[in-house]
């Protein structure tokens, strides 16, 4: 009995653990299947022991608790989890227990979005707040971020007097790998999957990141609504969108389980080619009386359940290991693997991770291995079933694309190469430099540059600039007529028009995104004064660190770096900050703003005082210089006060702008 009592304490802290990892941290160690099995076992055990059971057990509780970072929003209606099942069995029971209770329940079935679930508020049809789920009871009000979200209506066709809809937020696969290639460019740790993509930058601070993060959201319920009524699931996702919401899409309305399950499957098939994850697909009892009568336990409501698509793994062969090398010249190996289909789609290459990975299970061309993929979209060989060999793939000592010795870093897992003249990172630097958010550049896509690399017409980041109309003409490369060189040599002449923040930015600096090159162009405003810049002036900049500062003086100190520089001035490229503020008198100063102003929108007081020099910030810190609040100001208030920060209403605000 004491080893039963032990196995449930320690189930319970390893899924505490894992919970915390995944809702609050948005970093999952852990599939969630595996999750969700050892959720089971816990369970089960429960059951079977309910002198353990207690009401703290994470089978008790919903997702994770609301950051203090943001304000809390308590939900007048629970956000509830949904009950999870696996198998048809599961469905069957399912079904035995609503029929225990109601007669011939129709039930809507409908993709179980894998993203993040919301509240959004309407007051006379416009938006006044939206905030996260956090554990049910309590969430967090992210409507700064929420509001930037595509599909989110501001306003409604139809102002009724209140309305609250839940939805679920969630990133498109293409918005995903984006947002990845970009974390990767700037040597960000990337998100996992798009699920806890959606959840990082959803719980953004600064929304104008969370603005391009091209996130989505699908409203699938009422929580509650004032003078309107309604019947039934079916009746309520029609009302949503007269209303301009985006409703949940592909859900059908069945008479029975079987029907049900053979949805399901039909979803499931269509699964891989969605623009969406989905980890799932939810039944729903269609009747709202039906519902009543169904209730609900302390977590879920009985009257819906969520299938979920257990992750796929198959057995196929290993036909080659090929090593690419990424743009910080990290060496990665991926399988080249006989097609399977897997979680709807056809798989033939899956990450083997690193060389250690590789040493690890002994992996070799040739060897039969499995391969998983869950909703996540990157598959991976999990472990070797079949050695074909007694030897094991040898890493290569040489980089695969310059022939360079690779090097191993002190305790790196990573295995690089540090040529930095190295033609793949080339490459990469290359579509960095010329993409949207650095210089922009809409003629040199990726393909054309691959083209001029090849071609021997780049061979240096600087050599974009010494590109002209015969140069191209005279490679005599395959489509490039005169139209397209044209193009070309246009939108390189207008990029150097740019500002100066974005070829900050689109130098590929270590740890420097977009938001910091032009935070360093706004602060220094010419290059030179960029790179004269010591590690103390640069600390200066707020929102800078010591590694952020470092890398950019490291990078400056680096006569390549200079070279670059120069050669881009010597072509004509803008080096000066565009964004001169000749008002600043709130220059250095930082406002948060609290509560409903009587005039004045909250985004149109941001305007005025970032026109004039100054931040604005989501949260009170001893580094605020005031706040800025209205009518019902919160807790923000309340800090303010502690912290003796001079609080401000409209009138002196527009006093002070007059
Ligand atoms: P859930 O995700 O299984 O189901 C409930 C959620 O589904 C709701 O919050 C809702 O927003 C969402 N949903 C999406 N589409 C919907 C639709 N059409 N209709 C209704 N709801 C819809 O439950 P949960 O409590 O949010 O989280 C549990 C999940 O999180 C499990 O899948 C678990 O594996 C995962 N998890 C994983 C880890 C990990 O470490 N990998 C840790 C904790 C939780």
């Amino acid at each position: 009995m004491e080893n039963v009592k032990h196995k449930i304490e320690q189930l319970r802290e390893t899924l505490r653990y894992h919970s915390n990892r995944y809702y609050n941290d948005d970093a999952p160690e852990i599939e969630d299947y595996e999750y969700d099995m050892m959720m089971r076992e816990l369970q089960s055990l429960e059951e079977q022991y309910p002198e353990y059971d207690t009401p703290d057990s994470p089978t008790k509780k919903v997702g994770g608790k609301a950051d203090n970072s943001f304000e809390s929003v308590v939900h007048s209606v629970r956000m509830e989890s949904l009950q999870d099942a696996f198998s048809k069995e599961e469905l069957y029971d399912f079904e035995s227990r609503v029929l225990s209770a109601v007669s011939s329940p129709k039930y809507c079935v409908e993709p179980k979005i894998d993203g993040l679930s919301v509240s959004l508020e309407y007051e006379n049809g416009v938006f006044v707040r939206g905030s996260t789920r956090g554990d049910g009871n309590v969430g967090e009000d992210v409507s700064a971020n929420i509001k930037v979200i595509r599909n989110v209506p501001l306003k409604l066709n139809k102002p009724i007097p209140f309305i609250e809809v839940r939805g679920e937020v969630y990133m498109p696969k293409k918005s995903f790998e984006r947002v990845v290639d970009r974390q990767l460019l700037n040597n960000e740790k990337p998100f996992k999957n798009p699920r806890n993509a959606a959840a990082g930058s959803l719980r953004q601070k600064d929304s104008a990141v969370a603005a391009t993060r091209g996130l989505d959201i699908f409203v699938f319920n009422i929580q509650q609504t004032d003078g309107v009524t309604l019947q039934s699931h079916k009746e309520s996702l029609d009302f949503l969108k007269e209303l301009g919401f985006n409703t949940v899409p592909g859900y059908t309305l069945v008479n029975s389980m079987e029907e049900a399950i053979a949805e399901i499957e039909r979803i499931g098939e269509k699964r891989g080619e969605l623009k969406f994850d989905i980890d799932g697909a939810v039944i729903k009892v269609d009747d709202f009386e039906m519902r009543t009568e169904l209730g609900s336990t302390s977590k879920f409501p009985k009257w819906a359940v969520a299938f979920k698509y257990p992750p796929e793994e198959k057995q196929t062969e290993i036909l080659d290991i090929e090593i690419a090398v990424g743009r910080t010249g990290v060496l990665t190996p991926t399988a080249v693997l006989e097609p399977v289909h897997l979680a709807g789609t056809t798989v033939s290459r899956a990450t083997l991770h690193n060389s250690d990975f590789i040493k690890e299970k002994g992996i070799a061309i040739g060897d039969i291995v499995t391969v998983r993929k869950a909703g996540d979209i990157i598959p991976e060989v999990l472990c070797v079933n079949e050695h074909k060999s007694d030897t094991v793939y040898e890493y290569p000592e040489h980089c695969p694309s310059c022939g360079s010795p690779v090097v191993r870093e002190n305790g790196e897992a990573a295995i690089r190469c540090i040529n930095p003249d190295c033609p793949a990172q080339l490459l990469r630097n290359l579509i960095h430099f010329c993409s949207r958010d650095a210089m922009d550049i809409e003629g040199l896509g990726s393909a054309i540059l691959e083209t001029f690399v090849q071609n021997g017409l780049i061979e240096k980041t600087e050599d974009i600039y010494l590109l002209t109309y015969e140069k191209i003409e005279n490679a005599a490369l395959e489509g490039f007529k005169e139209k397209s060189i044209n193009n070309i040599i246009n939108s390189i002449a207008h990029s150097k028009k740019n500002d100066l923040g974005k070829l900050i930015f689109a130098l590929g600096i270590r740890h420097i995104g977009a938001k910091a090159g032009s935070l360093l162009a706004n602060h220094f405003k010419t290059m030179d004064s960029v790179m004269e810049a010591t590690i103390e002036d640069i600390l200066q900049i707020d929102g800078f660190g010591e590694i952020m500062a470092q890398s950019v003086f490291d990078f400056f100190q680096n006569e390549k770096s200079k070279q670059l520089v120069k050669s881009l001035e010597e072509s004509g490229v803008n080096m000066n900050s565009l964004h001169v503020v000749s008002d600043t008198r709130f220059a250095g100063k930082t406002f948060v703003l609290t509560g409903t102003l009587p005039t004045l929108k909250r985004a149109e007081a941001s305007k005025i005082i970032e026109s004039l020099g100054g931040k604005t910030s989501s949260s009170v810190s001893k580094k605020t210089s005031y706040v800025l609040a209205g009518e019902e100001a919160g807790s923000k208030l309340d800090k303010a006060n502690a912290l003796g920060i001079e609080i401000i209403n409209e009138e002196k605000f527009m006093e002070m702008i007059k």
